[in-house]
C-alpha cells in the first residue's frame, strides 16, 4: 500500500479538532509541510506531550509524509516557551539528520489555527474559506501525525486516544484511552474536585460545552477529543454558552457601542479576510427589513468568514456581547435566502497584525481560567474501560457504515465500520477486543472479553 492507501485503510483523520480525512487532504503535491504542535487553546496538555514523548515518531513521519508531498520545506511550529519539547525534536532532528525547522511562536491565541500559523510562517494568506494548500502548504496536527506513524510502521489504525483532562481535577493528567471511552471515566481518572460539574469537550474558546448531565454520561472520547476541561455547573463559559441565540441579538442590537474592538482583534481580518465583525453587529437592528438580497449580502456578507474562533465575544467587546454567535447565525441565514457570498482569494495580512495578538495569559484571566493555568501534566495513565461506544461518525463527512451485527466478536484494531462510498468519510476500528452489544445509527458499543 502506498501512504495514502495507508492512511485512508487506518481511519486517519486530523487528530487536533477539525476531523478532516487525512487521506484526502495528503492527496496532494505542497511547497510546504507544516506539523501544527501549538496547542491553540489555553489549558491543553496534549501537544506538549505528544512532543517530549514521541519526538522522534514525529520526525520519522514527518519526513515520510513531506517526502510524499514533494514538499521543499518541512516546518514543526510550537510555542516559544515549549522548551522541553523544543529540546526533544531539535534532539531527534539532529539524531534522524532531517530536514526539519522548529518554528517558534510567541504565546498568544489562536497560535494554532492553521490559517493564522500558514501566514506566519510561509508569510501568505490563506484565501477566504480557502485551505492551506490553496497557497501551497499541508498541515497536520502532531497527533495526526502520530497516527500516521503508527499506520506506517505497524499497519495500526486508529484506536486509541492521548487526551488532557484539566481544570476542577486534583491536578491535570494525560490518559490513554480505547476510542469511545465514557468521558466520565476520564474525568474519575483524573480525581474531580466537584460533583456537580460541566465539561466542555477541547478547549475554553472553541470545545463544545456539555452541562447536561445525561449528555455528560453519553458522550465518548472520539479520535479528536485532545482535551477535557472540567469546570464548575455555574462558571462563565458555561453560563455563557447557554445564551439563546434571541437574547444574543436583542442584546446586540441595544448595547453595541460601535467601539470596533471586536475587527480590530480578528484574526481572520489581521490576515487580511473581508470580515467586520462591528459592522454585522451595526446592521443587525435591520435584518428583518432588508428584502433585497444584495442589500443582506452587504450588510451581513461578512460573516461567511468568521472561524468561530471566539475572540470577539471572549476577549475583545467591552459590553460582553456575542458577534461570534451573531455571525453563526446571519450564516444560517445567509444560506436559507441562497446568497452567495463572493470570495477574495488575493489578501494580504494587515501590516500591524503582531501589535494585535492576544497574549494567552491575559486571555486565560479574562475567561475565569487563571488558577487552572500554568499547571501541567506530567503523568500518562492508561485506561482500559469495561465498555465503550464508538461512534460512526467522528469526522467530516458522512458517518462510516457498519460491517458488524450485534453479537459479533471483534478484535481490537479491526474494521467495525467501513468509509462511506462518494465524498469524505473515514474508516473506524474497534477499540477494544469483545463482542458487540449493541448498534444504533450512532455506533456501536463493544463489552470487553474478559481474559481467562
Ligand atoms: S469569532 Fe469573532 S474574532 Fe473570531 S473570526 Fe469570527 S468574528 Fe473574527
Ligand atoms: S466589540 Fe462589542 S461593542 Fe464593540 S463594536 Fe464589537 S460588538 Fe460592538
Amino acid at each position: 500500500m502506498n501512504l495514502i492507501e495507508t492512511v485512508k485503510s487506518a481511519g486517519i483523520v486530523g487528530a487536533g479538532g477539525a476531523g478532516f480525512p487525512t487521506h484526502i487532504k495528503l492527496n496532494t503535491k505542497a511547497e510546504w509541510f507544516i506539523v501544527n504542535a501549538a496547542e491553540c487553546e489555553p489549558l491543553i496538555e496534549t501537544d506538549k506531550y505528544l512532543c517530549r514523548t514521541f519526538a522522534d515518531r514525529i520526525v520519522v513521519a514527518a519526513t515520510a509524509v513531506a517526502a510524499h508531498l514533494g514538499a521543499q520545506h518541512i516546518v514543526i511550529a510550537l510555542k516559544r516557551k515549549y522548551e522541553p519539547e523544543i529540546a526533544a525534536l531539535q534532539a531527534a532532528i539532529d539524531k534522524a539528520g532531517a530536514d526539519i525547522r522548529l518554528f517558534p511562536m510567541a504565546t498568544f491565541y489562536p497560535a494554532g489555527d492553521e490559517q493564522t500559523m500558514v501566514q506566519l510562517v510561509t508569510g501568505k494568506t490563506v484565501p477566504e474559506r480557502g485551505l492551506p494548500i490553496d497557497v501551497g502548504a499541508v498541515v497536520d496536527n502532531v497527533g495526526t501525525l502520530l497516527n500516521i506513524y503508527s499506520a506506517l510502521t505497524e499497519g495500526a489504525p486508529v484506536s486509541s486516544k492521548f487526551l488532557s483532562v484539566t481544570g476542577e481535577v486534583r491536578e491535570p493528567i494525560m490518559l490513554h484511552v480505547p476510542i469511545g471511552t465514557a468521558i466520565t471515566e476520564c474525568i474519575q481518572a483524573a480525581g474531580p474536585r466537584i460533583s456537580d460539574y460541566a465539561v466542555i469537550l477541547g478547549g475554553p474558546m472553541m470545545g463544545k460545552v456539555v452541562s447536561d448531565p445525561e449528555a455528560i454520561r453519553a458522550a465518548v472520547v472520539t479520535k479528536t477529543t485532545g482535551n477535557l476541561l472540567v469546570l464548575p455547573r455555574d462558571h462563565y463559559l458555561i453560563t455563557h454558552a447557554e445564551r439563546p441565540i434571541d437574547r444574543i441579538r436583542v442584546q446586540a442590537r441595544s448595547a453595541c457601542i460601535q467601539c470596533r474592538m471586536c475587527t480590530d482583534l480578528c484574526p481572520r481580518y489581521l490576515i487580511g479576510h473581508q470580515i467586520r465583525p462591528n459592522l454585522v453587529m451595526r446592521n443587525l437592528y435591520r435584518e428583518n427589513f432588508i428584502e433585497d438580497n444584495d442589500e443582506f449580502l452587504r450588510a451581513f456578507g461578512d460573516a461567511a468568514n468568521c472561524c468561530s474562533c471566539g475572540v470577539c465575544e471572549m476577549f475583545a467587546c467591552p459590553m460582553g456581547l456575542s458577534p461570534r454567535k451573531v455571525n453563526e447565525y446571519m450564516k444560517t441565514q445567509l444560506r436559507e435566502r441562497g446568497i452567495q457570498v463572493p470570495r477574495n482569494t488575493d489578501c494580504q495580512a494587515h501590516e500591524d497584525i503582531d501589535l494585535h495578538r492576544i497574549p494567552t495569559g491575559r486571555l486565560v484571566t479574562r475567561l475565569g481560567l487563571a488558577e487552572y493555568y500554568g499547571l501541567h501534566a506530567h503523568e500518562c495513565r492508561e485506561l482500559t474501560p469495561d465498555t465503550v461506544f464508538v461512534p460512526f461518525s467522528q469526522h467530516i463527512g458522512k458517518p462510516a457504515v457498519p460491517v458488524k451485527a450485534v453479537g459479533d466478536p471483534v478484535e481490537a484494531g479491526e474494521l467495525l465500520a467501513a468509509a462511506a462510498e462518494g465524498g469524505l468519510s473515514a474508516n473506524i476500528h474497534a477499540s477494544i477486543t469483545g463482542v458487540i452489544s449493541e448498534i444504533t445509527p450512532a455506533g456501536a458499543r463493544i463489552a470487553r472479553r474478559k481474559e481467562g
